[in-house]
């Protein structure tokens, strides 16, 4: 059985607006039981919403199918044995983090997420005192998005201040999010499938396509969404190229009728 990854904005959707045929794949999938999970780097918006969003274009799934960086770290920290966590995530993203215990001092791991305008001298600087406390805890950063385009310009994204506190403390952040390793390692953990029976399905080349063949896995680029031709240029070689997601069923690699999951 080939287990599927599927990236959602320029895959499913593009703004909008749903992609022709999007919507008869997800059924599809579920039909047949094939193993699946949707990845996106969203963390500014609950998994709940972005069902919803899929739903008003006919496309039916389940919170449980998709894998954003605070639920992929929330697997990482339960595969650890974590127990307390420093947050500086926004309030919509703490949520995720109910099962554990909050605190300000000596945690055993310190989760950093897109502050926006909370982040501050003083809230950058606790952040550095916790990961230089003994023993080291680790940081687990929810991205590494450099910046976004914003209604009134570009914002700096999660990515500068992890690089901040890395180089202040000395410490290599665990990055959940694409084109992360980490965060298709919780994918495949989640579906219980290995890299090598796994294929990612995506419209970017380096966050979809490299990033998991840097992590062992085959990936498809579809030419929707952000594809450019420019992209088979970059020197990054997808296993395949498919038009478009609505190829999926006809494309699919696997059994007709896989094992029931
Ligand atoms: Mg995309």
């Amino acid at each position: 059985v080939t287990a599927l990854l599927l990236d959602l904005d320029g895959v499913l959707y593009e703004g909008e607006r749903a992609l022709p045929g999007a919507a008869d794949t997800v059924a599809w999938l579920a039909q047949q039981n094939i193993p699946h999970l949707f990845l996106t780097n969203t963390t500014s918006r609950p998994r709940s919403v972005l069902v919803e969003k899929l739903a008003g274009f006919d496309i039916h799934t389940t919170v449980d199918r998709i894998l954003t960086p605070p639920v992929a770290a929330t697997r990482w920290l339960t595969n650890r044995g974590v127990d307390s966590v420093a947050l500086f995530v926004p309030e919509a993203t703490q949520s995720e983090f109910k099962a554990w215990r909050l605190t300000s001092e000596t945690p055993d791991a310190v989760v950093v997420g897109d502050l926006g305008e909370v982040w501050d001298f003083s809230t950058l600087n606790r952040a550095f005192r916790l990961l230089m406390s003994e023993p080291h805890p680790p940081l687990v950063a929810l991205g590494m998005t450099r910046y976004w385009q914003a209604p009134d310009g570009l914002r700096l994204d999660t990515g500068p201040f992890v690089r901040a506190l890395e180089y202040a403390a000395g410490v290599e952040a665990v990055v959940m999010g694409k084109p992360a390793g980490p965060f298709f390692h919780a994918a495949l953990d989640i579906l219980g499938a290995t890299a090598n029976e796994t294929i990612m399905i995506g419209d970017d080349i380096r966050g979809d396509i490299d990033g998991a063949q840097g992590a062992g896995l085959r990936a498809v680029l579809v030419r929707t969404g952000k594809y450019r031709p420019a992209d088979l240029e970059l020197g990054v070689n997808p296993n395949d190229v498919i038009p478009s997601v609505a190829e999926v069923p006809t494309w699919y690699p696997g059994p007709a009728n896989p094992r029931p999951e």
